[in-house]
């Protein structure tokens, strides 16, 4: 397993629409054990492939970190079949917009489709954190970071701060 630098934005490379997986083999395994490696050692709790430069519709989950449980779920080719109207606000981050935290809403409850780890057809009805966790890798999938769902003021503040908090890094 390895530790994969985790790209961040605006690196256009989290534009990219990821492609689909033909066939859950040992490289997929391979790809999803380095991505919880990756997002583990960044104290993340969800990461999509493309966030280590792989466009391929892979993510990975653990829920259960805060309690100091390790809970790793792998997702594969992951699609929504249903998604509630009611909505739920959660203040998100992400691995690839380090240090900016907002308030984004989405649908409270999803029905999901994916392929595990050994390739087989999975159903999730998902609500809570979870939910919003698979939206939010979802959407890396597609190109799309939470910042995109904020007004458009709020993101522009956000990637503001963004290149303000690059900026003296770099210069540290
Ligand atoms: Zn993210």
């Amino acid at each position: 397993m390895a530790v994969l630098p985790i790209i961040t934005a605006p690196d256009p490379r989290l534009k990219a629409i990821s492609q689909p997986v033909d066939n859950v083999d040992a490289g997929i395994r391979r790809l999803a054990e380095d991505m919880l490696e990756s997002m583990y050692a960044a104290d993340g709790i969800g990461l999509a492939a493309v966030q280590i430069g792989v466009p391929k519709r892979v993510l990975v989950l653990d829920l259960a970190r805060k309690d100091g449980r390790n809970e790793p779920r792998v997702f594969v080719n992951p699609r929504i079949l249903w998604s509630s109207q009611e909505a739920a606000l959660y203040e998100e981050g992400c691995l690839s917009v380090p240090d900016i935290w907002e308030e984004v809403q989405r649908p409270a409850q999803i029905r999901a489709e994916y392929l595990d780890e050994d390739g087989r057809l999975q159903t999730l009805e998902a609500e809570g954190l979870l939910a919003t966790c698979l939206q939010h890798e979802m959407d890396h999938l597609d190109g799309i970071l939470f910042v995109d769902h904020l007004s458009r003021l709020k993101r522009t503040m956000a990637l503001r701060k963004l290149a303000k908090a690059q900026r003296l890094k770099q210069a540290g």
